[in-house]
């Protein structure tokens, strides 16, 4: 089962994906090449895999990437062997924006497209301000990226919405069990 996790920036959704590897440690979490610097404590191959925009873009034209997209001015992708491989032994998560979850939606129609809510918008707005380490300027950005990312929910197969990072991770991992009993 290949299961994409999207949702606006603020929605808590790295927290609640952390949650459910502690309820599920069998899931496998793919890991996405970007070109944007890694943050403090971020961990190359771990986070992501830290690439020079030369470097993607060659993987661009080899067809190493399953899907990517441009934003903030960075590029992201998903390795296309990774995935394919992590999939031979289980279920894999991807966590991508939207439009990378539906160009992988139309390569594979099986995959699941969970989108991640916040309880509302204003909830949301609060939570991206009180970030407090960013310029008013990018989190209008990000405010408006996350309006964007909430206006395409209803192409995805699931809704989750997160009031409680417990129950929302729950929500997830039996929405994957019930849309594997379907693919039986
Ligand atoms: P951040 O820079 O905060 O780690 O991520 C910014 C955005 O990039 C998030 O919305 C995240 O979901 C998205 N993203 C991370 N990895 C990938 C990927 O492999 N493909 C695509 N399309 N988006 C990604």
């Amino acid at each position: 089962m290949l299961a994409v996790i999207s949702g606006p920036s603020g929605v808590g959704k790295g927290t609640v994906i952390k949650e459910m590897f502690r309820q599920r440690p069998s899931l496998t979490e793919s890991v996405s090449c970007t070109t944007r610097a890694p943050r403090a404590g971020e961990r190359d191959g771990v986070d992501y895999f830290f690439v020079s925009r030369e470097r993607f873009e060659e993987m661009i034209k080899n067809g190493e990437l399953l899907e990517y997209s441009e934003h903030f001015e960075n590029y992201y992708g998903t390795p296309r062997s990774f995935v394919e491989k992590a999939l031979l032994s289980g279920d894999v998560i991807l966590e991508i924006d939207v439009d990378g979850a539906l160009n992988v939606k139309a390569a594979h129609p099986s995959a699941v497209l969970i989108m991640i809510e916040p309880p509302s918008t204003a909830e949301l707005e609060r939570r991206l301000k009180n970030r407090g380490t960013e310029s008013d300027e990018k989190i209008a950005l990000r405010i408006s990226r996350a309006e964007y990312e909430l206006s395409k929910k209803d192409k995805y197969d699931h809704r989750v919405v997160n009031d409680d990072v417990a129950a929302a991770a729950r929500r997830i991992l039996q929405i994957i069990d019930a849309e594997k009993e379907v693919l039986r």
